[in-house]
């Protein structure tokens, strides 16, 4: 065994044996990995083996798309089989909200580049003729679903890297990590040691464990997974002999049940909802090649009602039980990239369809190491999208809560109940008091509408605009005509102190900071020229700048900001988290709000837009920034945890004559709409460059060097390939969502980021990106959005309609 490797990949499932064939592509060769056991042996060997690009977010079915077309490519290198069947697969919709929901899936599908079709029943029958078609309303095909075998695929990734010079210890446990103070490792094996510069975890049902060998409690849970193999059946025999090809994969959501032909019967899995978590506390290392005790009463409900959808599998006998564990994430999403906190530990664990998703999930961290960036927009896979509080019986709530909704429709407006409340304010019994209805944002509770006395506090869950939309309504106009107050807690919020302060945050962002007292707005760069942050920076001192972001990217962000920290130092930075809280008060009549306050003079001249001070506001200590999303004059206004309720009851007195209101997120995302504010994640992603994005004026390629300049200089003078649009959309009864193709002229050009009803404004509206090309023309109607199914015309806007000049947010 080698003493010294450049990387040791730990594990030899299909994503092991994955990231290491990718590295070993993207150039690196003196690349190990070392296995426990023997390759499979984890949930690899037992899988079923079904392959899809079906995946709730666009980046991931992509990197799913590539794991589907990798497989060619890999039996080529390698000489073995990967046994891949194409045989296409059937989704079938029980109901018209499925109905839609596979509309927009086949919408969606258009601008991946994916191949889909909507069907009919009959259709759908023709092609798999034991499905009884009065039980559903329609269907969509996935041509490029199908099944392989396990075990050749692994094998094909691990002799495919060898072949390119990797090597691979197998009965080699890895039973300890020890880092050492340049970021390498000492990987110890009970076979001898390696010292390694990287190290992946690629653990699967021991990726927890291996995670606690460095101090990391990963949000991950294996799950007990049963399906069948029938004995031969004679439809399908008959079925074979007739078409001279296989039964196409079918996902019934129903009754929670994916099947497919296996050799001349049929595999029948299920999600069923009495869901059993495997080794919640710990996985045993003794845990080998075995499979878990079948227990059928579990699923039965799903097979009986499987087996009315499907009579003919009634009488078909059952030839095995398989009952094996695989993992999870709380949101059933990969946990890919490098850990925050650690140098040169890097995971791609609860990777729960490796036959999905394995391929796009070594791809994507092979060149994260190499290259220093994804190469992709992988958030939804990112190990950094979770906090603190996805704790393991946090985990635990919420994976069995993703398992047996695996097949369930989520709707837009739906949150999901699991685990929650799990952080909240000490606003948080006074907004339900007032009617809150509560969102879940990362982790937080955040007021997203508030519903009038006399209304029910609940969404009713749809695709199309539902109950809050008077009520968001009234929240927008009672902010425009005078003036609202919102909780901002779930920002996320930063201090940068230190001699190198300013010069480290100047390097890292695209903006020239701003001079003690003021605020800048800037996007973050990396040396690609993509975003990857976009922050409100303010300089409250020589040596202290307060930052606010993206709740959801904090650790994102705070790993970018660690890895690029000057060793000498001179600059030391704060994550609040929940350290620091937040009320904004935003509308006409809210710098009277605030002048009520205070004795300190806050006119127009005295506390300029984007100015930011540290004072006293109702007896309690804050800094205030005169900024906010909503495009309104107004106010946002930061204290510690304490003082916020006394903050909150302040500035409800003095809105008492001014008639506030308070308003959620909803009403804060459709004020934002009406002035084409973009959102981090939905428009501004490390897909898009800052021109792109039409954050021109947040760029100053003049000022001293900083990350992305050189890509950033020259996307300006070519101008890049896209731009962000905000379009007027001719709706009817649902607004856009997000992630609907954009047609011109009979052609899909682009994609919507997010959107809605900008109530202010009276009008329907999405944001979204065209070719640049396209981009100027502004002709009515000369665009369609397809929302469920129908198409939309969609008009450019070049101004925001609310407040074109932007003289309220000024005076
Ligand atoms: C019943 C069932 C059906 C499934 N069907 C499908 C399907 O149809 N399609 C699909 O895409 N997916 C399916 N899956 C899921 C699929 O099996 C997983 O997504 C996949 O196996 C995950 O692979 P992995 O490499 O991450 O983990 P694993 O296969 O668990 O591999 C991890 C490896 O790491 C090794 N290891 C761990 N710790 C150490 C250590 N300290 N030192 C050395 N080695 C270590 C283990 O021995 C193991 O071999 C199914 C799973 C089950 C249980």
């Amino acid at each position: 065994m080698k003493s010294q490797a450049r990387v040791v990949v730990i594990g030899g499932g299909v994503v092991g044996c994955s990231v290491l064939y990718h590295l070993t592509k993207a150039g690196w060769k003196d690349v190990v990995l070392v296995e426990r056991d023997r390759l499979t042996s984890g949930s690899t060997w037992h899988a079923a083996g079904g392959f899809h690009t079906l995946n709730g977010d666009p980046n991931v079915a992509k990197l799913q798309g590539y794991t589907i077309g990798l497989y060619n490519e890999l039996e080529k290198i390698s000489g073995e089989s990967c046994g891949l069947h194409r045989s296409g697969g059937l989704i079938l919709a029980e109901t018209p909200e499925r109905l839609e929901w596979l509309k927009m899936a086949h919408a969606r599908a258009r601008y991946l580049g994916l191949e889909t079709e909507m069907l009919t029943m009959a259709e759908a029958k023709k092609m798999h003729p034991m499905l009884e078609e009065q039980y559903f309303v329609g269907a969509m095909l996935d041509a490029a679903d199908g099944n392989l075998d396990p075990n050749g695929t692994t094998n094909a990734y691990a002799k495919s890297a060898k072949i390119a010079g990797a090597e691979i210890y197998q009965s080699t446990r890895v039973t300890d990590l020890q880092a050492r103070k340049d970021g390498s490792w000492d990987v110890i094996t009970d076979q001898g040691n390696i010292h390694a510069e990287h190290v992946v975890n690629c653990g699967g049902l021991w990726a927890r464990e291996v995670g606690r060998m460095v101090g990391l409690e990963l949000p991950v849970l294996a799950m007990e997974h049963m399906y069948l193999v029938t004995e031969d059946m004679q439809e399908v025999i008959s079925y074979n002999k007739e078409r001279g090809h296989e039964l196409p994969h079918i996902i019934d959501f129903k009754s929670e049940i994916y099947m497919r032909q296996e050799r001349q019967g049929m595999v029948l899995g299920t999600y069923e909802q009495a869901c059993v978590p495997w080794q919640p506390r710990e996985t045993p290392w003794s845990f080998g090649q075995e499979l878990l005790q079948p227990d059928l009463d579990r699923i039965a409900p799903n097979l009986e009602l499987g087996y009315k959808h499907f009579p003919a599998l009634e009488n078909a006998g059952i030839k095995r039980v398989i009952n094996g564990p695989f993992t999870f994430s709380p949101d059933g999403n990969p946990l890919v990239g490098p850990v925050q906190g650690l140098r040169n530990f890097w995971c791609a664990c609860a990777v729960m369809a490796g036959f999905s998703q394995g391929g796009g999930v070594g791809l994507a961290l092979s060149q994260w190491m190499v290259n220093g960036d994804p190469g992709f927009d992988v958030w939804a896979m990112d190990v950094a999208r979770f906090g603190e509080w996805a704790t393991r019986s946090y985990t635990n709530e919420k994976v069995r809560e993703n398992y047996a909704r695996r097949f369930s429709v989520r709707f837009p407006n739906e949150e999901l109940p699991a685990a929650r409340p799990q952080q909240t304010t000490a606003l948080y019994d006074t907004m339900i008091a007032q009617g809150a209805v509560m969102g879940d944002s990362w982790g937080l509770e955040t007021p997203l509408w508030f519903a009038p006395k006399g209304v029910e506090p609940k969404d009713i869950v749809s695709f199309h605009r539902s109950n809050d939309f008077k009520h968001v309504k009234a929240e927008v106009l009672g902010t425009r005509n005078g003036v609202g107050v919102t909780e901002i807690a779930n920002f996320a919020k930063y201090r940068f102190e230190g001699s190198g302060a300013e010069a480290f945050l100047s390097r890292l962002m695209t903006n020239k900071m701003p001079r003690t007292g003021r605020i800048i707005l800037t996007p973050m760069l990396n040396p690609g020229g993509k975003l990857i942050g976009d922050f409100t920076i303010a300089k409250a001192a020589d040596e202290r700048f307060y930052m606010w972001g993206s709740s959801q990217a904090q650790k994102y962000h705070m790993r970018w900001f660690e890895q690029h920290l000057p060793a000498d130092g001179s600059v030391r930075i704060h994550r609040y988290d929940m350290g620091l809280v937040g009320l904004s008060i935003a509308g006409p009549k809210s710098r009277d709000v605030l002048q009520a306050m205070t004795d300190e003079d806050v006119s127009n001249a005295a506390f300029k837009f984007m100015d930011h001070r540290s004072m006293d506001i109702g007896n309690v200590p804050a800094l205030i920034n005169r900024v906010t999303y909503t495009g309104d004059l107004g106010y946002e206004i930061w204290v510690a945890p304490e003082y916020q309720r006394r903050l909150y009851q302040a500035i409800m007195k003095a809105g008492k004559p001014h008639g506030i209101v308070n308003f959620g997120m909803r009403a804060l995302l459709s004020m934002r709409l009406e002035k084409n504010f973009p959102t981090w994640y939905r428009e501004l992603r490390p897909i898009y460059g800052v021109f792109e994005a039409g954050l021109d004026r947040f760029i100053d390629l003049g000022k001293n060097d900083f990350i992305g300049r050189e890509a950033a200089t020259e996307e300006k003078r070519s101008g890049g390939k896209l731009r962000r649009v905000s379009m007027i959309v001719e709706a009817g009864d649902c607004d856009v969502l997000g992630d609907e193709p954009i047609w011109h002229k009979g052609k899909v050009v682009g994609w919507v980021t997010s959107g809605g009803y900008a109530h202010y404004v009276d009008k329907s509206m999405a944001q979204g990106y065209v070719p640049k090309e396209l981009a100027g023309e502004t002709g009515q109607g000369a665009f369609e959005i397809e929302i469920i199914g129908e198409n939309r015309k969609a008009t450019i806007l070049i101004d925001p309609p609310f407040d074109p000049e932007g003289k309220r947010m000024r005076s």
